[in-house]
């Protein structure tokens, strides 16, 4: 059963090994190889930014990711490069399709140009921080109590004017109050239940309600420090999105990776190759149509409300 997977970090690891490759490299979760082997029909690739970096250097940084998504990603056969949502409905059998996200704004500084130049070249997805603070609001390990920057409303109205999903899952609480009712299209691409794993990264009950009453999905993550602890199980995954599902219906819930972003995997979810072994243990749980959903229809479902350019 193909999966629509809303979050990755290959991209980073492209840009970082010495000598990767994207169609098979082992060091790399998601290549293509595992791709096809775990029926990923389409992949997030995120543009993710160390915020050790020094700041002049991250928007350089920003393009060689996006230059390493051309030269490695799209470059290899049978990748197609989704520029608008419609394309994911018109995947050839072999074929796979590959979104743009970016993983914080940090890297544009306060100018918005640097925004519309990575909104051009087909970005998808963006997350206003990482788990730092920059110049449009505060990520998830700063003081909850942190929002939204009078720059980050400017960045949000020219996310809602592209019509690009903004990306709540490394927000800290204040800021993710901030954005929700101000965003058009919203989405938590990586999180898990705080009720269940009570990490930062992991939304509350009331901002799970809240995200999904505001029109946004929840996509979980696989890392096992946001589902209980570093031995965590498929099935304690699975728990995750029974929790999200009984709160929020279960029709709201999909899937985010994080592969290449997580240093320790789930036992049976060690790479992309692997990501039908969770659509197995969902099963036990959830009626075959609602697996479906989880795995990819519930999130063709919620771009088909997000119009293209
Ligand atoms: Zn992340």
């Amino acid at each position: 059963m193909n999966i629509i997977d809303l979050h990755c970090d290959a991209l980073l690891k492209l840009t970082t090994l010495e000598a990767a490759s994207f169609a098979e490299d082992v060091r790399i979760h998601v290549n293509q190889k595992r791709l096809q082997l775990g029926q990923i029909k389409a992949q997030v690739f995120a543009i993710f930014i160390d915020p050790d970096i020094p700041r002049n250097q991250q928007f350089l940084e920003v393009m060689r990711q996006m230059e390493a998504f051309h030269t490695h990603v799209l470059q290899t056969e049978g990748m197609v490069h989704i520029t608008d949502w419609a394309q994911l409905e018109q995947l050839a059998p072999h074929e796979i399709g590959a979104i743009l996200s970016l993983e914080g704004c940090s890297a544009i500084g306060e100018d918005i140009t640097k925004l519309t130049a990575v909104l051009d070249a087909g970005v998808k997805l963006v997350g206003l921080t990482w788990n730092e603070e920059n110049a449009v609001a505060h990520g998830a390990e700063q003081d909850a109590s942190l929002g939204l920057k009078p720059f980050g409303k400017e960045v949000i109205q020219l996310l809602n004017e592209r019509d690009i999903i903004i990306d709540v899952s490394h927000l800290n609480e204040q800021s993710f109050w901030d954005v929700l009712p101000l965003a058009k299209h919203i989405i938590a691409s990586h999180s898990n239940a705080r009720a269940l794993c009570d990490h930062p990264r992991n939304l509350t009950d009331a901002q799970a309600k809240a995200l999904v009453k505001q029109g946004g999905h929840i996509h979980v993550v696989y890392y096992p420090l946001f589902i209980s602890e570093q031995d965590a199980t498929l099935d304690q995954l699975v728990d995750h999105v029974e929790h999200l599902a009984n709160l929020v219906g279960v029709e709201h819930i999909g899937l985010g990776s994080d592969f290449d972003g997580i240093g320790v995997t789930v036992k049976g979810l060690a790479h992309a190759g692997e990501a039908q072994n969770l659509l197995e243990a969902l099963r036990v749980r959830f009626s075959a149509e609602e697996v479906h959903g989880i795995a990819s229809q519930n999130f063709k479902r919620y771009v088909k409300k997000a119009a293209t350019r």
